[in-house]
């Protein structure tokens, strides 16, 4: 396959990547998207929109974010593998999200809509979108389960800071899956003034390609700077994938190279159905949330329940494009167990001063996996955010080692 042409090919026009993706909807959201999806068109190639976008990435969050050389990590493990992080943990807010949040809510100013509208698990989109309406003025309602509300008071308080509206959702199990339902069933009734701003690269088209884009800054970037580092390419990156996003900005600056991707799925407690998120290497074909993707299900077809010790890879299926480039060979997928992911942790923490948030230790803990396994070269892994979210827990849980 030639990637010089994919970004002009996936997509394609109705939102597909092979047979995934899509636009999985009732008539009247499909109506919403495809307006979305149209001025998503015509305004990215606007020069004031990209001027903006390109001013805040700089002035705002803090980019380009740098790459560090791990070199103790490195000869920890020997010495001859050299690994690498791109530090989306110094984005501001401590995590990639920040990214495409920017970019939706940007996209919300330009199409004159004054309120945006989201759901959030563990709250990490929340706080991302929180932040962005704060930047540019914009309402915020951020749709949530009551069960999460008590989990995750930190970033429920964070949010409130910021000026959003939590809006507590008290039906079913009051957690991920039904603030989804609530932000969309509210979305229906206020598309005329607000904008939905999904979290990953999932949902209906145009959601899939948009946060793709807005995520690419992660690898065009990275690829530039490790050439200016090493004068060479990387012989293999590696991100964590939960729905997908940081996995598929960071390689879109690389497909097009000879260089070999892997994308890390949460094995969590094991290969049995309820103790992992590993969805693209357990999953089968099926619809979900709008998309067509590999995801998992239980025995009458509905999402399963999954797990994973990182809260932000618990999710049943994954992005439409991985699942593609899965199918076609391009990025290989593999998993990391919760036990694994803590040894990554603490690791980092130990042998670098970074404490690295629990989702991008899964892709550290893959990292340093690789470099034993090769002779020489170079690994770049994505550290999509910090870890300060996550040390009551580690504490709690694990102890200190
Ligand atoms: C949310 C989150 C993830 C997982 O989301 P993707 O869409 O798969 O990138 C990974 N790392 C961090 C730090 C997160 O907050």
């Amino acid at each position: 396959m030639n990637f010089d042409t994919y970004f002009r090919n996936y997509p394609d026009k109705n939102g597909y990547f092979g047979k995934y993706g899509g636009m999985y909807v009732d008539d009247k959201l499909k109506e919403v998207m495809s307006e979305i999806t149209e001025a998503y068109y015509s305004i990215c190639q606007s020069r004031k929109f990209i001027a903006e976008l390109r001013r805040i990435r700089k002035e705002f969050q803090g980019r380009p974010t740098p790459i560090s050389h791990l070199e103790r990590l490195s000869e920890s493990l020997g010495g001859k593998v050299q690994l690498y992080a791109k530090r989306e943990d110094l984005n501001h807010t401590g995590a990639h999200k920040l990214n495409h949040c920017m970019g939706e809510a940007l996209l919300a100013k330009y199409m004159g809509k004054k309120k945006v509208i989201a759901e959030t698990g563990a709250g990490q989109h929340g706080v991302a979108l929180a932040t962005a309406a704060a930047y540019f003025g914009l309402e915020c309602d951020i749709y949530m389960g009551s069960v999460d509300i008590k989990k995750q008071a930190p970033n429920v308080a964070r949010m409130k800071i910021l000026g959003a509206n939590v809006v507590e959702v008290t039906h079913g199990l009051q957690t991920l899956k039904e603030a989804v339902d609530a932000a969309f069933e509210a979305y229906v009734k206020e598309y005329d003034n607000a904008i939905y701003c999904i979290g990953s690269v999932v949902g209906p088209h145009p959601f899939p390609m948009m946060v793709r884009d807005f995520q690419s800054v992660v690898g065009i970037e990275a690829r530039e700077q490790f050439l200016d580092m090493t004068g060479h390419l990387p012989d293999s990156i590696v991100a964590c994938v939960g729905g997908g996003s940081n996995a598929a900005g960071f390689f879109a600056g690389f497909l097009n190279d000879p260089v070999d991707i892997y994308g890390i799925e949460p094995l969590g407690r094991g290969a049995s159905l309820g103790n992992h998120a590993a969805s693209l290497k357990y999953g089968t074909e099926g619809v979900m949330h709008g998309f067509n993707s590999i995801m998992l299900k239980n025995e009458n077809g509905e999402p399963a329940p999954v797990y994973s010790v990182a809260s932000g890879l618990d999710y049943p299926s994954s992005g439409p494009e991985h699942a593609f480039l899965q199918e076609i060979g391009r990025v290989k997928y593999d998993v990391i167990d919760d036990e694994e992911t803590i040894d990554a942790f603490y690791k980092l923490a130990r042998l670098e001063g970074i404490i690295p948030a629990i989702e991008s230790s899964h892709a550290v803990a893959f990292g340093m996996k690789l470099a034993k396994t090769m002779d020489q070269g170079s690994v770049l892994i994505n550290l999509s955010g910090r870890g300060d979210k996550d040390m009551d827990y580690v504490i709690e849980k694990y102890g200190i080692r």
